[in-house]
């Protein structure tokens, strides 16, 4: 109960906190929000939009896929651990309990002067404020050989929940005992920081049950593990001795058949490819323009998560240039989506947002399907860097792996799940 009455911030008294204290009286009957992307952003804000303006403001929700599944929790389909559906929740509640009209579509071009959307199966819906969270766009022609080998259905990255987290089980499955498994991670910043960390604990843990003698080799292109590295090494090495093998500094430059090249070190054979490309934002954002840092990512004013190049248009979620020490997870899209839903209803009421918003975000990953280990923290807006910072002291990690931290991240799980699309 705890954790759910934090991710949903406190009932009404958290809510009222959200709009900075103001009344829900002066919000425009007539106002329309559309949101592009029914993901841990997307969804969230199209809730927190409707709870906070008292249901008054009209949203829409565009989204191509039938249900929302989840990527937390997704590699543990990969160790055999869990099923997709498992995974899956349907947008039933959005439009059953909050009145939000979802749209099964895929929004193909945005007229920010117009303030329109255009529908890829025709139409165009208009707006008065516009949210995108379309997550991220994975640059599979960075690296020479991929964009051939991933429509081959040969090198797969299951980097976003659905049927290519099951197609590389299977590749998994199919891999003889004694068999190597490869995944390759781009240099940060990339959706997940823990992720392919995580990814390869459960890799070994398959291997361990099913092929002993199969191997894993993680090659990264950082210098070294992103996120809770101690815990990791630490597990890797204690639950899995000689499974996992690790190379830091190894960036990938090219694929043929299944060898991989480096820029610098020697090219290396394996049976599965997984191979991670460097990302950007949804392709919406960028083709929209609003990709101005280093054309990748979405820059955005941090007090209302609007586009610092479109007026009316607010991002969040992956598909935006962090703040320090601001994660692209779940949890955080889930953290922006409420901050930028508060903005929007006070903007439309004629209100100054809330001049102080906070985050939060916690990040649990499973070494095994018993034992997890988590990273926290809490984010405060700073007027006068206008930026987030990490409030120092909050947060941390957890001591060492433990099973009463699994329950907590299956917990964790449902609640935001709830939160989001409940
Ligand atoms: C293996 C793995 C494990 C992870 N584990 C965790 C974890 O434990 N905890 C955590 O907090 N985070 C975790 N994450 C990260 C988390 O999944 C992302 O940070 C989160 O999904 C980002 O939310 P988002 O709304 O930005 O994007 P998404 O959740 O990806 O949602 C984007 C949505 O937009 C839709 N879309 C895109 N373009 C369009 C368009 N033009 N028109 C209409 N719809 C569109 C897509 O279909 C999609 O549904 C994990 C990620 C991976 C890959």
């Amino acid at each position: 109960m705890q954790r759910r009455a934090l991710i949903q911030g406190a009932g009404a008294t958290g809510l009222l906190a959200l709009l900075g204290g103001c009344a829900t009286s002066r919000v425009p009957e007539s106002a329309k929000v559309v949101v592009v992307g029914g993901g841990y952003g997307g969804a969230t804000a199209a809730k927190y939009v409707r709870l906070l303006s008292d249901h008054k403001i009209d949203v829409v929700l565009i989204e191509p896929n039938d249900s929302f599944i989840s990527c937390p929790l997704s590699n543990l389909v990969l160790e055999g651990a869990r099923d997709l559906s498992s995974l899956a929740t349907s947008y039933d509640g959005l439009r059953r309990q909050h009145g939000i009209t979802v749209v099964k579509d895929y929004v193909s071009a945005v007229d920010p002067a117009k303030k329109t959307v255009t529908l890829a199966r025709g139409g165009s819906i208009r707006y008065d404020k516009l949210v995108l969270s379309p997550g991220v766009e994975l640059q599979l022609d960075t690296v020479p050989g991929l964009s051939e080998a991933h429509a081959e259905g040969r090198v797969l990255q299951a980097w976003k929940a659905g049927p290519e987290t099951v197609a590389l089980r299977k590749q998994l499955e199919a891999l003889p005992d004694g068999g190597v498994y490869a995944l390759t991670v781009p240099e940060a910043p990339y959706r997940c920081p823990p992720g392919p960390y995580e990814r390869v604990a459960l890799v070994a843990s398959y291997f361990k049950k099913a092929k002993p003698k199969s191997k894993v080799v993680l090659f990264d292109a950082n210098p070294d593990v992103t996120s809770k590295g101690a815990l990791f090494k630490k597990a890797w090495s204690e639950l899995y001795p000689g499974l996992i093998e690790y190379r830091p500094q190894h960036k990938v430059v090219g694929i043929e058949g299944n060898t991989l090249k480096f820029e610098v070190q020697e090219n290396f054979k394996a049976d599965v490819l997984n191979v991670l490309p460097q990302q950007r934002a949804g392709q919406i954002a960028v083709q929209t323009g609003l990709a101005n840092s280093n054309k990748r990512w979405v820059g955005v004013d941090y007090l209302t998560f609007q586009s610092t190049a479109a007026k009316d248009i607010h991002v969040i979620g992956d598909a935006i240039q962090l703040a320090a020490g601001m994660p692209k997870s779940g949890h955080m899209a889930n953290s922006h989506a409420k901050v930028a839903a508060a903005a929007i209803v006070s903007e439309l009421s004629g209100l100054a947002p809330n001049p102080k918003p906070l985050l939060t975000n916690t990040c649990y990953s499973f070494v095994a399907p018993d034992l997890v280990v988590h990273v926290a923290s809490v984010h405060e807006y700073v007027e006068a860097e206008k930026t987030f910072k990490t409030v120092a002291g909050s947060g941390g990690l957890s001591s060492e792996r433990n099973a009463l931290e699994a329950q907590y991240a299956l917990g964790w799980a449902k609640n935001i799940w709830a939160d989001a699309l409940g």
